[in-house]
């Protein structure tokens, strides 16, 4: 059971998750924070927090689960301003899309009381943003990952992993470095593919006609470019190593796939294509998302 459960971002990550530890029945109070009232006001309206707090400080006090939601630049100003209010028996948790560059922060901020913040990230979600986005349901079935260092405490990882089971998420743990290097892969890689394709052709001059002829396969690879430009600048920031080596190995497997084309290698473009399509099928059985 949480008590007091502090939402600071109660946006479509952290009000998700609000929203099911309430149904779940294993929260007595949820405390929202953030940067202005209105998002606030409509997460009180909606019911997915029981009150807004004026100061992270405030909203952190007596809270024996903490769960930052923010965009992940904004993550270590939070942990700054809310480190002198923890106490002793709190622990923070965050669900930052990025995880070695939050742990460094966390390490700054809370110094000693460090081993209290459980690193994780939900690997849920939708491209809309805000309080209105978020919705019961988000995370069963999902995984989160949570990546504690080894002087994170053993009882406050079992806290957060309980909290996330009581959602339906299947809990795993990995290094931080690990899973930077894993979501730059699978998550990191396809944004910025689906950004830099609409980006692309938006700029041609017969856009509006290529779009108009554009069908449900390009719905399919561009879905994601309608996700909040802020956190994917945020992403992109910290994790930049990561992304830029998957960037660089997509561009060169690019290279050889216009090579390829350019010089008539049928047999080459049908062994990339089974490959791919093996692989697809493989991961995704009956084609769902
Ligand atoms: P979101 O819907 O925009 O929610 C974030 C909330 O944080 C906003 O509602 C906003 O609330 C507050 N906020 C925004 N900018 C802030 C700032 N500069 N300083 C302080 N508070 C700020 O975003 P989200 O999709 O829930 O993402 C939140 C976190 O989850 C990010 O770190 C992201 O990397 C991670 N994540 C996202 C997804 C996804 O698919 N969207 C999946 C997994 C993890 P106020 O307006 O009340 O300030």
């Amino acid at each position: 059971m949480i008590n007091k459960l502090c939402i600071i971002g109660v946006g479509l990550i952290g009000g998700s998750l609000a929203r099911d530890l309430r149904a779940a029945g294993v929260v007595r109070e949820i405390v929202g924070h953030g940067r202005g009232l209105g998002n606030l006001e409509l997460a009180v309206e909606l019911g997915v927090i029981d009150r807004a707090a004026v100061s992270s400080a405030d909203a952190v006090r007596g809270a024996d689960m903490v769960v930052i939601a923010v965009p992940v630049g904004a993550i270590g100003q939070v942990l700054a301003d809310i480190a002198p209010a923890i106490g002793a028996q709190s622990v923070v948790t965050d669900v930052g899309s990025v995880k070695g560059s939050v742990v460094a922060a966390a390490r700054d901020s809370f110094k000693q009381h460090f081993s209290r913040f459980v690193p994780g990230h939900p690997i849920a979600g939708t491209e809309r943003s805000g309080v209105g986005a978020s919705l019961s349901g988000l995370y069963r079935g999902r995984h989160v990952i949570l990546t504690p260092e080894s002087d994170t405490a053993g009882d406050a990882v079992q806290r957060v992993s309980d909290m996330w089971r009581h959602t339906g998420a299947r809990v795993s743990t990995m290094s931080a470095q690990e899973h930077d290097a894993v979501l730059a892969a699978s998550s990191h890689l396809p944004h910025m593919l689906a950004y830099a394709l609409v980006d692309m052709l938006v700029r041609r001059d017969d856009h509006r006609k290529v779009f108009d002829f554009a069908a449900g396969g390009f719905r399919d690879v561009t879905r994601i470019a309608a996700s909040d430009p802020t956190m994917w600048r945020d992403i992109c920031l910290n994790n930049r190593k990561a992304i830029v080596e998957m960037l660089r190995q997509y561009r060169d497997d690019l290279g050889a796939m216009i090579a390829a084309i350019d010089k008539g290698d049928g047999q080459w473009l049908e062994e990339t294509f089974a490959r791919a399509k093996h692989a697809r099928e493989i991961l995704f059985p009956n084609n769902d998302k």
